[in-house]
């Protein structure tokens, strides 16, 4: 995850959730990707540190546990950048040009010059965070899918070069739920229509009761659509079938106002973020403790990734760290 701002719905629902879920079945690595957020940040980098705590103050209030899970930040383990070199020798540069990520996010991101070389080389540095822990799946959603395809086309190739010594990943398909934003498009920071993991109450229902609604309902007695509420999504994610149930019938026949229905909407969101909040500032309340499971996880996937790297270099034929 890329420390660059503050975590919201779309956090919890698109990721978290379903990294709370893995970890129960599989060994996971889950990291701040400080290096990544240097590719479109880098003009701009005071943040990323205060972010990286911030954030995994959120996995953990989600339910991710340092105990189960290896926690890190990145740039705490420098295998990755290794690696990340070793392969762009073997990238053929159309292969990176023609990631689709690539180009939609220069244009939507117009404002920074991204024209650089380590924005063209971010999905190679994916890839290097995948290959060095010779990763079996990669938790990813459908538009994520080119980024591991691409991951198994250059472990393919280093290992035809030099030997099989990377691990081909396999995708683990994570379908999500759609979750708008406030103005009914996708929920994202850059449209500035989010609602955090860490606001209170009385900002969350004041998000709420602005939200967009089926505009089919001007007025009090006009029947809507839930189909075509951005609203009722989010019912559909966070509140019980009780109260989908009684907010579709409302809706459709204009039993309910949507003032009454997002009402119902904030019981249940408010009632989810609760104990997320909970956890969540009790490891606010100590820096350190965060600061120690980064540097504890670095440690233990260090060890991983150490492991990768000097058989690594053994196949490219390298002197082993610290001999010759
Ligand atoms: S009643 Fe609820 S679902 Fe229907 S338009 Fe209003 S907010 Fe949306």
């Amino acid at each position: 995850m890329r420390p660059t701002g503050k975590l919201h719905l779309g956090h919890l629902v698109g990721a978290l959730q379903n990294w709370t879920h893995l970890q129960d079945v599989y060994d996971c690595f889950y990291f701040v990707a400080d290096w990544h957020a240097l590719t479109s940040h880098y003009a701009d980098t005071g943040e990323i540190v205060g972010n990286a705590l911030d954030n995994v103050a959120d996995w953990i209030g989600a339910g991710l546990d340092p105990e189960r899970s290896v926690f890190f930040v990145q740039s705490l383990v420098p295998e990755h950048a290794e690696l990340y070199l070793l392969l762009q020798m073997v990238t053929p540069i159309p292969w990176l040009e023609r990631v689709p990520t690539y180009k939609e996010q220069i244009e939507q991101l117009r404002e920074k010059e991204l024209n650089t070389y380590g924005f063209l080389g971010y999905p190679l540095l994916q890839s290097a965070d995948i290959l060095v822990y010779r990763a079996d799946f990669v938790p990813v959603g459908e538009d994520q899918k080119p980024h591991v395809e691409l991951t198994r086309e250059i472990a393919r190739r280093f290992n035809n070069f030099y030997g099989n010594v990377l691990t081909e990943p396999d995708v683990k398909l994570t379908r999500t739920p759609k979750l708008p934003g406030t103005d009914g498009r996708k929920m994202s920071k850059s449209y500035g229509n989010t609602i955090g993991l860490a606001e209170d109450e009385a900002s969350v229902r004041g998000k709420l009761k602005t939200m967009m609604t089926d505009p089919a309902r001007k007025r009090r007695t006009d029947p809507g659509d839930p189909a075509k509420c951005p609203v009722f999504d989010l019912h559909k994610v966070f509140s019980t079938e009780k109260t989908r149930a009684w907010a579709s019938e409302g809706c459709r026949t204009a039993g309910i106002g949507c003032i009454e229905c997002k009402s119902a909407l904030a019981d249940h969101l408010v009632s989810h973020l609760e104990p997320i909040a909970k956890r969540r500032h009790e490891y606010e309340r100590r820096p350190d403790d965060v600061r120690d499971i980064f540097v504890a996880g670095a440690g233990r996937a260090g060890e991983v990734a150490e492991s990768t790297m000097a058989d690594v270099r053994e196949a490219v034929k390298l002197p082993p760290m610290g001999s010759l």
